[in-house]
């Protein structure tokens, strides 16, 4: 067995797809059924093996989704068809029965359960972590949630607020930033939670921290992607 192969097998355990399936016009719907009890908080992620090992692009080999629930020793995700990256290209094609092989869940994009207050912020990607956060608070926080169309709206609890910003591919910061302008003041200690598109979340930490005199402390940040970079975690 080829080195990277048996460090792979090390990493990785193995889940079985049950379900892969379209939800909504630009979702893909996949369940994962594993083998034993998995430690997850809200705001996880898991890293998923979306090509063979092939040592021409290692890069290429492990794609990062947000589980978006685990119940019955089941992984839920929800994975954004944007376009023909290997991780797009994984969920379009898999299909149940498949064997998966995926990392643990692990991260610090999590819920600070102390705070007063949550305000949630982000894109389409960012919404599965922000639906799993927003269903451990009960619904008790605020998202704002830029989405090209309405059909890409992921059912989430709270007092959303959803902005259509026109385009997935390179959405442009001013459009979150300025909802966020226009949102009246919150309560001190409220904990900010930014993430989805790379720019877009250091443009809103930057509004939050400059306009706002938000303190540094309260702000988690996690970028997913962004325009022109492959595989970013
Ligand atoms: C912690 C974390 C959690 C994440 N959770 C989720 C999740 O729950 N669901 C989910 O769908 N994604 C999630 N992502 C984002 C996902 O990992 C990336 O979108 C990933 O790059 C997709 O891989 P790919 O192979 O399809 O495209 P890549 O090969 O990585 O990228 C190819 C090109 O596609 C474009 N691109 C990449 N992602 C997007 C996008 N989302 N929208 C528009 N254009 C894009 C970029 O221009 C990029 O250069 C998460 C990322 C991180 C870091």
């Amino acid at each position: 067995m080829p080195q990277g192969a048996w460090v792979l097998e090390r990493l990785l355990q193995r889940a079985t797809a049950t379900v892969a399936e379209p939800a909504g016009d630009r979702w893909r719907r996949i369940r994962l059924q594993t083998a034993g009890h998995l430690d997850w908080k809200p705001g996880h992620h898991i890293r998923v093996q979306v090509a063979p090992l092939s040592l021409r692009s290692p890069r290429d080999l492990l794609r990062t989704y947000t589980v978006w629930d685990y119940t019955e020793g089941a992984l839920e995700l929800r994975v954004f068809e944007h376009g023909e990256g290997p991780g797009a290209r994984w969920a379009r094609d898999l299909a149940p029965g498949s064997e998966v092989m995926f990392k643990a869940p692990e991260g610090r994009f999590t819920v600070r359960p102390d705070a007063p207050d949550h305000l949630f912020i982000g894109e389409e990607t960012a919404s599965v972590a922000i639906g799993a956060m927003a269903r451990s608070l009960h619904g008790r926080c605020r998202a704002l949630i830029a989405v090209n169309d309405v059909a890409d709206q992921l059912p989430i609890e709270g007092d959303v607020q959803w902005i259509q910003n026109g385009t997935t591919l390179a959405p442009d910061p001013r459009t979150l930033v300025q909802a966020v302008a226009s949102l009246p003041d919150v309560q001190p200690g409220t904990v900010a939670y930014i993430a989805g598109e790379a720019q877009t979340c250091q443009a809103v930490k930057r509004h939050l921290l400059h306009e706002r005199d938000w303190p540094r402390r309260d702000i988690v940040i996690k970028p997913f992607w962004t325009p022109g970079r492959r595989g970013m975690d």
